[in-house]
């Protein structure tokens, strides 16, 4: 088959790769779309260090069972996608169905060879979904991001009426607020510091923008009705994480979400948090049971997939989709390969 093989840094190409065999626990997979992650490119520009390699990355997939054991709950043309994350499988995180906070967490496509950007895996049968009808298409590779979007609101609390922010309005923020949204938020502002966010935020429906880097932002993000109640950050820089805690209310939730630096540290404002009663919570991944959240919301249509896939390419132009992604920043939001 033709897979993007991965064997270093900024060294990659598409390649024939051996067909995956599946093991009587799993079946085989013919993959359909895979969106292109912020993890994939930082893997393979060597933005962070890689756990493998020569690695398939791709985890944001959806595709249709090729092949599977008879006596499994699933039939050859059924649309699927994966729980990507793995974990020891005995320990007490995992018996509670949170992998996500097991000590040998993994992500397939990501910390383990079998990555989506190919023709076919092999898929542990116990990490296939079933897709709702919605997502048999392109649409389905985004339901991945969707619900780290649904996990990051579960960790704040996310209930009606609530007032949000995001900071940080690419891929995951846009899923954020979209969520927020559909779960009834009052109000969502998105906040980032590439303009180009803010044509995508106006496209998604959230006219609320504030653009980081004027030295305005705490003064313009109050502007629009005043505190609020949850304030995501995508970012986790000092700046940002400052201009959260000072726009919450009392008693409100800051919900940090970005990938953390090596030996990097949490700075927020102590004085600002103390007198508030902040809370500040973590989220990472998501957990097997929020996908179902994602569906839910997929299917009343509360994600606007349709705008926030920016390319679509054959597999074969990987490299180029790549390199698109890196030299036109303004346009892409999510790229999807189709095999
Ligand atoms: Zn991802
Ligand atoms: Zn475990």
């Amino acid at each position: 088959m033709k897979a993007v093989i991965l064997e270093e840094a900024n060294v990659f190409r598409v390649d024939e790769k051996a067909d995956p065999t599946p093991s009587e626990n799993e079946a085989l997979v013919r993959v359909r779309h895979t969106g292109i992650c912020a993890t994939d490119v930082a893997m393979i520009r060597g933005l962070s260090p890689l756990v493998i390699a020569p690695i398939t990355p791709g985890h944001e997939w959806v595709g249709t069972i090729e092949e599977a054991p008879k006596d499994s709950e699933y039939a050859p043309g059924e649309w699927v996608t994966m729980y990507p994350t793995k974990g020891c499988e005995v320990c007490a995180a995992c018996l509670d169905e949170r992998p996500h906070h097991c000590n040998s967490f993994r992500v397939i496509g990501v910390h383990q060879d079998g990555g989506s950007f190919a023709e076919y895996l092999a898929v542990p049968l116990d990490q296939l979904i079933k897709l709702p009808e919605t997502l048999h298409n392109i649409h389905g590779a985004l339901a991945e991001p969707a619900t780290v979007g649904v996990h990051a609101n579960l960790q704040g609390g996310m209930a009606a009426g609530k007032r949000v922010a995001v900071i940080g309005a690419g891929t995951i923020g846009s899923m954020i607020g979209q969520v927020a949204r559909g779960w009834g938020a009052a109000d969502v502002v998105m906040v980032d510091r590439m303009p180009a966010r803010q044509k995508l935020a106006a496209d998604l429906g959230f006219e609320r923008f504030v653009l980081v880097g004027d030295g305005d932002e705490q003064e313009n993000l109050l502007a629009y009705d005043g505190e609020f109640d949850i304030i995501f950050d995508n970012v986790c820089v000092e700046q940002t994480l400052e201009l959260a805690a000072n726009s919450l209310k009392s008693g409100g939730t800051m919900v940090t979400l970005a990938f953390p630096h090596d030996g990097q540290k949490l700075v927020v404002p102590y004085m600002t948090a103390y007198r508030r009663e902040l809370h500040i919570v973590f989220s990472r991944n998501y957990a097997r049971g929020d996908w179902d959240h994602t569906f839910d919301l997929m299917s009343k249509g509360a994600i606007d997939t349709e705008r926030m896939i920016s390319g679509d390419y054959p597999l074969e132009n990987f490299v180029s989709a790549m390199d698109d992604l890196r030299d036109k920043p303004d346009e892409h939001v999510k790229v999807v390969i189709s095999t």
